[in-house]
């Protein structure tokens, strides 16, 4: 059965994972261990980098698994 769709939100970023697809390379916990470790029960905590910093990260994910949205503050009026 297909595992369902992790999202993690934090300011200025939403961080999905799609476990079904990850082919566990490692690249994520070597390239920002503080931002994803699998020791935790919330294993993605976007929120300990810049969204930056963490879009970047997300962006070498070799499976596509980690997808990553920048989160833009509404525009002033
Ligand atoms: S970088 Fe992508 S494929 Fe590699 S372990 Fe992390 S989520 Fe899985």
């Amino acid at each position: 059965m297909a595992k369902k769709l992790q999202t993690y939100e934090a300011p200025g970023i939403v961080v999905t994972f799609d476990p079904n697809i990850c082919t566990h390379s490692g690249r994520c916990v070597r390239g920002l261990p503080e931002v994803f470790d699998v020791k935790r029960t919330r294993w993605v905590r976007p929120e300990l980098a810049t969204p930056e910093a963490v879009a970047a990260q997300v962006a070498k994910c070799p499976s596509g698994a980690l997808q990553a949205t920048l989160l833009r503050p509404a525009d002033p009026v």
